[in-house]
């Protein structure tokens, strides 16, 4: 058996063999299996799914410039 990609968005996932996909915050999106998750993701912004990107997280704290380029030589 095989269905188009589109079906998968509306799999009904096996009980046994499914989870709750959540989002960033734990929140419950909807229940994937192996065969449909990728399908049923693919709906959500990827940001959706796991915040912000590290990249934002990460964002090093710049220290203030305690001296600038005109101070020298001046
Ligand atoms: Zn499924």
């Amino acid at each position: 058996m095989s269905y188009p990609t589109e079906d998968l968005t509306h799999h009904q996932c096996a009980r046994s063999e499914s989870w709750w996909a959540r989002d960033a915050q734990g929140i419950e999106l909807c229940r994937v299996c192996p065969e449909c998750e990728e399908a049923k993701l693919s709906r959500y912004r990827p940001e959706i799914l796991s915040g912000y990107s590290q990249a934002d997280v990460d964002e090093p704290i710049e220290p203030e410039p305690t001296c600038y380029p005109y101070d020298f030589g001046l």
